[in-house]
């Protein structure tokens, strides 16, 4: 059986009950643009399925894990950034701010981008 959560809003997408601008989807994984983008490409790459976080993916879960790569890439081709360069971003739990409990990978492109993603990078390992 499919996972699916009803509170959901990514499966609420999936399912057509909340619209969305898709930009692929296969059977595995969907990819929508991002109603807040934050540059002139951003799309979300989310799998069919409900799967909280990436630290609920499990072996099992390998087709869909190698999907959501791959669509990434096709996504980058078919928003013409596949050249122009693009960052692939998952915020996983609350230090990313992971707001929206259903994997998504953050396809980002169409500009200059800077390293470190955030202020104050720490030289501290933990
Ligand atoms: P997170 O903060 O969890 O990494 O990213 C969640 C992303 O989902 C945010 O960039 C936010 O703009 C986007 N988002 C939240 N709700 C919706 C929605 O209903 N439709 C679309 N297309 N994007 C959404
Ligand atoms: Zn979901």
């Amino acid at each position: 059986m499919p996972r699916i959560e009803s509170d959901c809003i990514f499966c609420k997408i999936v399912a057509g009950q909340i619209p969305a601008t898709v930009v692929y989807r296969n059977e595995h994984v969907m990819a929508f643009r991002d109603v807040n983008p934050t540059a002139p490409t951003h799309v979300l790459i989310i799998p069919i399925e409900h799967i909280p976080s990436l630290s609920h993916l499990s072996p099992t879960d390998e087709t869909i894990a190698g999907h959501i790569l791959l669509a990434a890439r096709t996504v980058a081709e078919i928003t013409g950034v596949l050249e122009s360069g693009y960052r692939l971003v998952f915020n996983n739990g609350p230090d990313a701010l992971q707001s929206v409990g259903h994997i998504h990978a953050h396809l980002i492109g169409g500009k200059s981008m800077g390293w470190p993603p955030f202020p104050g990078a720490s030289v501290h390992h933990g």
